[in-house]
């Protein structure tokens, strides 16, 4: 029988819930227990895929395609898994179920109800992720109690207490510890309040893990405990790092792996840290710093960006280097043109995926500026569209070339709607979407990268390169180095004339894991590393011994 442990948030959003619950998992994992993951998104949107990245933050693509919440990231970073679209219940799809069920006449003349018709529907979707081989599901609540969205979603796991029982339910409340910077003194207030928030409804924490700047000291432990109802050993706390990777090492010395096993009789199971310190090892013998130039659009919002983050930092721990990440918005590039001088000071320069115009010619500068200067560069989707554009503008001659997305009226469309996609009217969820395969031609730096001529790479975009342009972008020297396996979409474009240029149409940070980085960024790493180190010579560059 699956266990389940709820992760619930108090006092303010963004603590790092989604960080405890997967550092859980892990805890879990390195016992050899199997773990699968549910978060809980109360807002009534049905997917992420229709919220602004800069008021959410990323988009996290799953490979069956779900438009999923960024937690799903952490999940699979931390435990190396694959997780599916069925891990992210969020409210739009639950009402869109009753509903559907309601209007089919399934209710039988009932009156539907938050309880039990919405609440039931919540709880046969957290039960789901605990089906097949699953020894523990970690269900995340997202948001803080207290917030309306989230009520019939705690209800629904209150419920879940009486009919899974004592010893098959965990309950773990993370909530913010404020710190005063004048006396230094931790005020425990707040959280002791969404702790009552939480007994108001009915659920009493079994765990409560103090977030704070710093670690908490004996006093407020106690406190906390004192105040929470709970023994001072179920009190962890969970503070700043340096690398978010520390955080399942630092409540594993605080003791929560036994805490939690013999508490819900998972064990005993010895734990193998091996891996996991390895992956920190890696990181605090990092000798070299790589800066890396982010050229984007939603960039005010770290987490905006997050899976290319952690794809850089694995990449770059691999290699042998921190990456430095600087987020630029290139609105500054169309403002002041003399500006774009500031990116001879990185080692490397990345445009990410993005939609619509904002922006676009500020990056389409940023692709110049690299090209023209051989910087190391790596496109991600419309990275790689806005290369085209770029290379067709500047290289083939095509001066008023761009992608219908930006200008529909363009005498020179190269990139241009998936043939798919026209006529298509509803936004949500009709993307070209999930994992997909990919021929790597053999001779190209994306085969040398990836060593296969065959890969699976997620995707989320509706436009593509227009075929009508394949001969003179390929005349002129872009090197098209993989494709869909009916050979009729660009997956991959490199440019030969550089050391390392190079972009895909998918977004391979989705698989990048600490302990595994993704050879796409694996290799634009380690180029900037090498331009930096003086070692400019890569037109056939040394690269990955890891496999993909
Ligand atoms: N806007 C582009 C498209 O829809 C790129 C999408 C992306 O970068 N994810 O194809």
């Amino acid at each position: 029988m699956g266990k389940y442990i709820f992760v619930t948030g108090g006092v303010v959003s963004s603590v790092g819930k989604g960080t405890v619950a997967a550092s859980i998992g892990r805890i879990l994992a390195v016992r050899g227990l199997r773990v699968n993951f549910v978060k809980i998104d109360p807002y009534v949107n049905v997917d992420a895929g229709t919220l602004n990245p800069f008021s959410h933050g990323e988009v996290f693509v799953t490979d069956d395609g779900g438009e999923t919440d960024l937690d799903l990231g952490w999940y699979e970073r931390f435990l190396d898994i694959t997780t599916s679209r069925e891990s992210n219940i969020t409210t739009g799809q639950i009402y869109s179920e009753v509903i559907a069920k309601e209007r089919r006449g399934d209710y039988l003349g009932q009156c539907v109800q938050i309880v039990p018709h919405v609440t039931d529907e919540i709880k046969r979707r957290i039960r789901k992720a605990a089906a097949g081989d699953v020894d523990a599901v970690v269900v995340e609540v997202g948001g803080t109690v207290g917030d309306i969205e989230s009520q019939p979603f705690l209800e629904a796991v209150r419920q879940m207490r009486l009919e899974e029982g004592f010893e098959n339910t965990l309950f773990v409340h993370v909530a913010l510890v404020l710190t005063l910077k004048a006396t230094g003194e931790f005020k425990t207030k707040a959280l002791q309040h969404s702790v009552n928030t939480m007994r108001s409804i009915g659920i009493q924490p079994d765990i409560i893990v103090a977030r704070s700047d710093r670690p908490i000291d004996e006093a407020a432990r106690r406190k906390v405990a004192l105040f929470g109802t709970l023994p001072e050993r179920a009190v962890f706390s969970s503070y700043d790092v340096e690398y978010v990777y520390e955080v399942p090492m630092i409540l594993e010395r605080q003791g929560m792996g036994e805490y939690i096993i013999q508490r819900l009789g998972l064990g005993p199971a010895q734990p193998d840290w091996t891996e996991w310190m390895r992956v920190l090892d890696m990181y605090s013998k990092a000798a070299h710093k790589v800066r890396i130039a982010v050229c984007g659009k939603y960039t005010q919002l770290a987490d905006s960006y997050v899976s290319i983050k952690e794809a850089l930092q694995h990449a770059g721990i691999h290699a042998g280097a921190r990456a430095e990440i600087d987020w630029i918005g290139t609105e500054l590039f169309e403002k002041d043109p003399d500006s774009i001088g500031m990116l001879s000071s990185y080692d490397g320069i990345l445009v990410p995926g993005g939609f619509g115009k904002r922006g676009t010619e500020g990056m389409i500068e940023c692709i110049k500026f690299s090209r023209v200067n051989d910087i190391p560069f790596l496109g991600i989707c419309f990275g790689l569209q806005l290369s085209v554009v770029e290379f067709a503008r500047n290289v083939c001659g095509l001066h008023d070339a761009a992608s219908t997305e930006l200008n529909p009226e363009t005498p020179h469309p190269v990139i241009d709607l998936l043939p798919e996609q026209r006529g298509m009217e509803r936004l949500g969820g009709t993307m070209r979407l999930g994992s997909l395969p990919i021929h790597v031609k053999e001779g190209t730096l994306a085969h040398r990268l990836y060593r296969r001529s065959i890969i699976h790479q997620r995707h989320r975009h509706r436009y593509e390169v227009n075929p009508d342009y394949w001969p003179i972008l390929q005349e002129k020297g872009l090197i098209f180095s993989g494709f869909s396996p009916d050979g009729r979409r660009v997956e991959i474009i490199e440019n030969p004339g550089n050391s390392f240029f190079l972009a895909t149409q998918y977004h391979p940070e989705y698989l990048s894991r600490p302990n595994r980085p993704e050879p796409a960024y694996h290799g634009f790493v380690k180029a900037a590393l090498e331009r930096k180190l003086g070692h400019v010579k890569m037109s056939s560059p040394q690269l990955v011994d890891i496999d993909p």
